[in-house]
């Protein structure tokens, strides 16, 4: 069974209804995790997991919506004593990772107490954990756009997409297991590669961070598929669901998911829903 948690469906502004970026899966012994941004954390506990149950982290692109809350998923997961967690993604993440948790990194001063200091010792070795205490050393893989993985009878594909480049590289990933796939577009234009990519997929689940019709952005514009350009991906891509996430503040009126609902209906047949925080699908 694979069962799809929707941490945060929100974008990189705060919002008490949407984290930002991140999407749990769970797959036999595997509890993946896709893009970490603010507030996914709250929502994993929220949830029912605990930060060392990830076994694997994947990230799309390393704008900070996607990756906010790393630091604090790393380091909760080393604090309860989880085995390290495999970590993939486009470059620098392992640049980054080593300036958050390196030997100089931003944690060092906390991880110097947390290891040396003798009452941290002390809760340490209360909690069954054994002197010296090792530093957090998350497994990181920069992957390209041609990367591919596989799990405990589960596999991973992933596929560039334009959003942010040349500054950032960005992919898309899907995820096959036991005859189910799952397809999530980080932060994705329009492209022929993706609809490919994402064939007949069971899940799809795309990023929406324009408005029905919006064109007031030309750039924006151009590089953000609105409800109805993503219901017809979905359409043309043979999806059997849909779900649009990464949503706006001001795209959570209860008259604008009417709007929505209106128009992805008039192109795409299968089940579609707008995204929210600790939505679970199951397949
Ligand atoms: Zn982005």
């Amino acid at each position: 069974m694979l069962k799809i948690t929707l941490l945060g469906t929100g974008s990189p502004e705060v919002n008490a209804r949407r984290a930002s970026s991140g999407y749990l899966i769970e797959y036999g012994d595997d509890v993946i995790l896709m893009d970490c941004g603010g507030g996914v954390v709250d929502r994993l506990v929220q949830a029912g997991y605990k930060p060392s149950d990830i076994t694997h982290l994947f990230f799309t692109h390393l704008h900070s919506d996607h990756m906010m809350d790393y630091a604090r998923l790393l380091h909760a997961a080393w604090d309860e004593g989880g085995q390290p967690v495999k970590v993939f993604g486009p470059a620098p993440v392992g640049e980054i990772t080593e300036k958050l948790f390196g030997i100089n990194g931003v944690f060092s001063t906390d991880l110097i107490a947390r290891t040396e200091n003798q009452c941290s010792q002390e809760v340490w070795l209360a909690r069954g954990g054994a002197l010296p205490r090792p530093w957090p050393s998350p497994v990181v893989t920069e992957i390209e756009a041609d990367f591919q993985y596989s799990g405990d009878h589960w596999s991973l594909s992933c596929c560039e997409v334009e959003h942010a480049q040349p500054q950032l590289a960005s992919v898309a990933y899907r995820l096959d297991a036991g005859g189910k796939s799952f397809v999530y577009s980080g932060d994705a234009a329009l492209s022929d590669k993706f609809e490919s990519f994402a064939a007949d997929c069971d899940v799809l689940l795309h990023w929406c961070y324009r408005q029905l019709g919006d064109t007031s952005m030309p750039s924006v514009a151009a590089m953000s598929p609105d409800p109805r350009e993503i219901a017809v991906l979905a359409a043309r891509c043979g999806a059997k669901q849909l779900l649009i996430t990464h949503l706006r503040v001001q795209m959570d009126s209860q008259t604008e998911h009417e709007k929505i609902h209106q128009a992805v209906n008039e192109h795409f047949q299968g089940q579609f829903r707008i995204a929210e925080d600790l939505l679970t699908i199951t397949l």
